[in-house]
């Protein structure tokens, strides 16, 4: 056997990779990388890729980074581990939370750290009903999210979350969750205006409130683009929208920025980008570039007030603040400020690459292109005018196969494709991205034919 089909026997015998249908994967093999360098990856068979997702839209500075390989390894001499439970700190936890204070919206001055994401939404879903419980309102409990979101997979990632196949497994969401539809207006619009759409859709949000009662709202969440749901971009009547209500029934703004922070919109978070004012933000992803696991919840002083008079906070893990993941994050942000990598995004690379991303709104198979900084989807249709689908369900797939197989990662979810690259991908390795994404559009829409 090859290297490679030992690796595939390897998986098949052993692994229990995440989100997978472990019979087709075996059945295919798994594609094995290896390697990483900027924007490329390099798999076991050695073919070059570009990765237009930046891992999972996290390796926000590119990879090989050596700044970051040091950052680790310095640390992991120096203290490789210490917990933070027994009212002790260590300086790369208090140095990071002091960086992220410096870089987040007017009055989010503190930060709770964890693992991942997704606990950083467990930590937010028991941070906010323990806020109101110490102020006396222990009855605001209910979170509401929207359909298609994504928090994370843990129960309460997946109870915040609006993915209805995740709902399906394991019994979930847990009670004390409601949803309301999502601001995807390519699919959901029908024939009203974007900015009409927008405000129909963040009325639901008040109607939900006044179905559930408005003394039992704690927080709504969302992300600010969704991003594992389509890269859903809110039209620009919906925030102002949201906004207005959450303030009326007094409800926390809840902004889920694993993937909007750390510079993806070309602002340093979502909220930035769309001029929000949350009072907590669950960060992961971008916060380290993904080279090592790290989350946290970023609160707003008014809340920390309130949490300050509660006593303990019974909630943390292991990991929280772990200091070689600090280490790494505070050299991540490092890089980030000092290479001005958001500001050259939002002036530069974001709009050149926004211009040519919507050129392929000309192309036969695709009903819509959009794209806010660096995030962009395509709408896969069959008919460009009533954008109606393709009723083979597997045209995302196919075009995802094709962009693999062709030296590009391009995520489907459904029929809509979508990249995430590198925040600092350049103008050239942009043009390439274009070509690439071009050409396995001409082979999807040739299979569709066929
Ligand atoms: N929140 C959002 C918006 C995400 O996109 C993700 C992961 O994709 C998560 C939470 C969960 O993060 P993690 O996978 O680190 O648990």
């Amino acid at each position: 056997d090859t290297q490679t089909q030992q690796w595939q026997a390897m998986s098949r015998d052993h692994h229990l990779p995440p989100f997978s249908d472990y019979k087709t994967l075996n059945a295919r093999g798994a594609r094995i990388i290896t390697r990483a360098d900027g924007v490329y990856l390099w798999d076991s068979e050695g073919n070059k890729i570009l990765d237009a997702m930046a891992g999972l839209w996290c390796v926000n500075v590119g990879y090989g980074r050596e700044e970051l390989v040091e950052a680790a390894s310095r640390q992991m001499r120096e203290l490789p581990y210490y917990n933070l439970f027994f009212q002790t700190a260590h300086p790369p936890a208090l140095a990071l939370a002091k960086a992220i204070a410096e870089i987040t919206p007017a009055g989010m001055n503190h930060v709770f750290f964890t693992g991942s994401g997704s606990e950083a939404n467990d930590t937010v879903l028991r941070m906010v009903r323990h806020y109101w419980a110490i102020k006396g309102q222990p009855e605001k409990k209910v979170v509401i999210g929207r359909w298609n979101g994504y928090h994370g997979s843990t129960v309460a990632g997946v109870s915040l979350g609006g993915m209805k196949a995740m709902h399906g497994q394991g019994d979930l969401p847990i009670p004390g969750i409601e949803h309301i539809d999502q601001p995807y207006w390519f699919g959901e619009g029908g024939d009203l205006d974007p900015d009409a759409f927008g405000v129909q859709v963040a009325e639901q949000l008040e109607r939900k409130i006044l179905e559930v009662g408005e003394d039992k709202i704690a927080a709504f969440i969302a992300e600010p683009i969704q991003g594992a749901g389509g890269v859903i971009i809110p039209p620009d009547s919906y925030w102002p929208k949201v906004r207005e209500i959450l303030d009326r029934y007094d409800i926390l703004l809840i902004a889920d920025e694993v993937i909007c922070g750390f510079g993806r919109t070309g602002e340093w978070f979502g909220s930035d980008y769309f001029g929000n004012a949350p009072d907590l933000m669950p960060i992961a992803k971008g916060l380290t570039s993904g080279y090592i696991p790290m989350g946290g919840v970023v609160v707003r002083d008014e809340v920390v007030q309130t949490l300050n008079e509660g006593g303990e906070f019974y909630h943390g893990f292991t990991y929280s603040g772990h200091p070689v993941a600090a280490a790494v994050a505070l050299e991540n942000i490092r890089i980030l400020r000092e290479e001005r990598i958001v500001e050259r995004v939002k002036a530069h690379t974001a709009p050149y690459l926004q211009k040519r991303w919507a050129e392929l709104a000309e192309h036969p198979l695709v009903g819509e292109a959009r794209g806010v900084g660096m995030l962009g989807a395509l709408e896969l249709v069959k008919d460009k005018k009533t954008r109606e689908r393709f009723t083979d369900q597997g045209v995302g797939m196919r075009c995802r196969d094709h962009c693999f197989d062709n030296g590009l990662v391009m995520r489907a979810v459904g029929d809509t494709m979508i990249i995430s690259p590198p925040l600092v991908i350049s103008t050239d390795e942009i043009d390439e991205l274009l070509a690439k994404v071009r050409r396995c559009l001409d082979l999807t829409a040739k299979d569709m034919r066929a």
